[in-house]
């Protein structure tokens, strides 16, 4: 529309003069900022309401990135979108669309043309995964499916994935680097993820436009320094930092430490931990670094490149919140490697990633959290 001043009886006067340098403006800051946004990338987010896919959210909006969320709600609920809510000031476009309904997803992909995908959507328990391995087989497998095989009907090229540190095992270097072989794994879970990597390899070779960085996890933990999102609780946790809090908060009695008798220093198993903000920013990292590349496919360890034990993360706990913490000690979990951190040399150098909180800020931050969850009236 073609803005003209309008004319009073005696012409134009400085006023109008005003008034039109006024609209002008306002015509090219609209302009501008259509302009701009029309640059902007959209990312598609599966299980973008969850933990880690929540932080991402955060984290593409302030690298201007447009996120849209696809989420079933299987693990998690409107609270996380009152949350991101708050923290944006608006609301990112959701679709509540499970990824394996190849209809409804094509949907998505056929109104919101994205730049790119973020896949988080899957299942994640390994205890769950052993008692219900077809679940896992047939959901974070088939999602992966239809999310390759509408990225290629969409010409999508990029792809971040949500893989894990689980595909190492145990592995006889450490801190394990990406060159690790992948051991035989331990959960259908852990093979869940071994599958998605090599169906993702393979269809990288088979079609070179595909670009895609397989992010493994170490221990993810932390929720985003405002308590408004972190990791919702459904059920008994199976992680240690949620057991703790739970049972430093009151919902659980004591928290009993699965084995102390291993070849680690104090005799409890070693993980890398990771606040959950830095892990996220490692996904716009990836996505920046994807639009420089071609025909790759590339694995990163994502973690501190620190190990920290079972009762370091309880001591620490303890000592930066100055809570209270039952504690018993008990036999070894099945199923648990002895120690792994990560080697993460490869994401800082080649994604220009590196942490910058530590265990004790997140743990910290996981007590807010749980603080947070508490004053809303959540039970587990
Ligand atoms: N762990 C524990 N008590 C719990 C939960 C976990 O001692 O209630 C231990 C667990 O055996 C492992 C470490 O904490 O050695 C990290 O466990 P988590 O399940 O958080 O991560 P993962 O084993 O999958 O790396």
């Amino acid at each position: 529309m073609v803005f003209v001043p309008e004319q009073s009886g005696k012409g134009y006067n400085s006023f109008h003069f005003f008034l039109f340098t006024q609209k002008f403006q306002d015509i090219q800051i609209e302009l501008n900022s259509a302009f701009y946004l029309a640059l902007m990338k959209k990312v598609l987010v599966t299980g973008g309401a969850g933990y880690i896919g929540s932080h991402t959210v955060i984290e593409l909006c302030n690298d201007d990135f447009i996120p849209v969320i696809v989420d079933n709600f299987s693990n998690t609920d409107d609270r996380i979108l009152e949350g991101l809510h708050q923290l944006l000031g608006y609301s990112p476009e959701l679709y509540r669309v499970d990824c394996t309904d190849y209809n409804a997803l094509k949907a998505v992909f056929s109104s919101e043309r994205p730049d790119a995908v973020i896949h988080f959507a899957a299942f994640k328990a390994v205890g769950e995964s052993t008692a219900l391995p077809l679940k896992y087989y047939s959901n974070n497998i088939e999602s992966l499916l239809v999310v390759l095989r509408l990225m290629e009907e969409f010409n999508v090229n990029d792809l971040v994935f949500s893989s894990s540190c689980t595909v190492y095992g145990q592995p006889e270097k450490l801190p394990v680097d990406e060159t690790c072989p992948p051991q035989p794994a331990t959960s259908p879970y852990g093979y869940s993820k071994q599958v998605c990597e090599r169906i993702i390899t393979d269809a990288c070779a088979a079609r070179p436009s595909l670009k895609c960085a397989l992010l493994r996890y170490f221990n993810p933990i932390g929720a985003h320094p405002s308590a408004l999102i972190g990791e919702l609780p459904f059920g008994i946790p199976n992680n240690l930092v949620p057991y703790i809090t739970q049972t430093a908060i009151g919902i659980r009695s004591q928290l009993t430490i699965h084995g102390s008798d291993y070849q680690t220093p104090d005799g409890t198993c070693i993980r890398d931990y990771i606040h959950v903000c830095d892990l996220a920013s490692a996904h716009v990292k990836a996505l920046r670094w994807l639009e420089n590349q071609s025909a790759v496919c590339e694995a990163f360890n994502l973690g501190q490149g620190l190990g920290n034990s079972v009762k370091e993360v309880v001591d620490t706990f303890v000592r930066v919140n100055q809570s209270a913490l039952p504690v018993v000690m008990g036999p070894r979990r099945p199923g648990d490697v002895e120690q792994v951190w990560a080697d993460v040399s490869k994401a800082n150098e080649q994604l220009q990633w590196k942490t910058e909180r530590s265990l004790e800020q997140a743990l910290k931050d996981a007590w807010k959290w749980e603080k947070h969850l508490q004053q809303a009236g959540v039970k587990s």
